[in-house]
């Protein structure tokens, strides 16, 4: 990788009693980039992003984010040096407007310099920054829509929007395109790629298609082990991913 890595993971396991859900797991993400989480089900994939949220501490080994050994930092303490959850910071309050679920994500967000920033701000360029994000996920003209009414992809991806609402250095995404249709998930993939320019991205998804298409590498898991890591290409290419991908079909 040239650089440093936003995010380093060495070694994590995870025990839910006698059950080893993560083994051993290294991890690296470039900054910007787009990495996938694969593998069957029940193979760690969200045990695996709760230790990078700081949901669950792992029993072993070590996280690292922008440098910071955060192992053991409290979630609130990783939102504010720049990591993103989707569900965890930011769900939609189905209650009220789009307009205004982004504008409390806004308020809300505790990226450094951020409160500063929206003190400095005049309401009307407010009104612009939340207008601008809701237009980049295709929600702007469902600005006055209750949350409630907005569609299943919609509201997938309000809640994306919300949790780029404090310009997260890395997003963590689990299977949002689940649920989706076929035309949404296409989307999907369309609407992330902006978020390259600052925010690298940990997604997982049952999706392989949808998966290798946009992602830049590809970490497939295997109870609860890294089975394989790599480019799509070599992914697709490696006998020991097609093994586990037939031993499932
Ligand atoms: P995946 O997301 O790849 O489907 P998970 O990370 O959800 O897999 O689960 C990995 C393994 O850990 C599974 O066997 C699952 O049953 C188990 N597991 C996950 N969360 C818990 C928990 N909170 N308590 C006990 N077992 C769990
Ligand atoms: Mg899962």
């Amino acid at each position: 990788m040239s650089g440093d890595p936003i995010l380093s993971l060495r070694g994590v396991g995870k025990r839910f009693g006698p059950l080893r859900a993560l083994d051993g797991v290294d991890l690296d993400v470039a900054p910007r980039s787009f990495h996938g989480l694969i593998g069957p089900n029940g193979s760690g994939k969200s045990t695996l992003l709760r230790a990078i949220a700081g949901e669950h501490l792992p029993d072993e080994g070590s996280v690292s984010f922008a440098g910071e050994d955060i192992t053991t930092a409290q979630p609130a303490r990783r939102a504010r040096a720049g990591l993103s959850i989707k569900f965890q910071i930011t769900a939609v309050l189905k209650s009220l407007t789009v307009y205004d679920n982004l504008l409390l994500a806004l308020q809300a967000a505790g990226a450094p310099g951020l409160g500063a920033l929206l003190l400095s701000r005049t309401r009307r360029s407010l009104h612009e920054a939340v207008m601008e994000q809701l237009a980049a996920f295709r929600l702007a003209e469902h600005a006055d829509t209750v949350a409630a009414n907005l569609s299943h992809g919609q509201q997938q991806w309000l809640e994306i929007a919300m949790a780029l609402a404090a310009r997260p250095r890395l997003l963590l995404l689990d299977e949002p395109t689940g649920g989706m249709s076929p035309e949404e998930r296409r989307a999907t993939g369309e609407l992330l790629q902006p978020i390259r320019e600052h925010c690298a991205l940990v997604i997982v998804e049952h999706d392989l298609d949808f998966i290798k298409e946009f992602c830049d590498r590809l970490t497939v898991l295997d109870g609860g082990k890294v089975l394989d890591e790599g480019t799509p290409a070599e992914i697709e290419g490696s006998e020991k991913v097609q093994a586990v991908y037939t031993r499932r079909a």
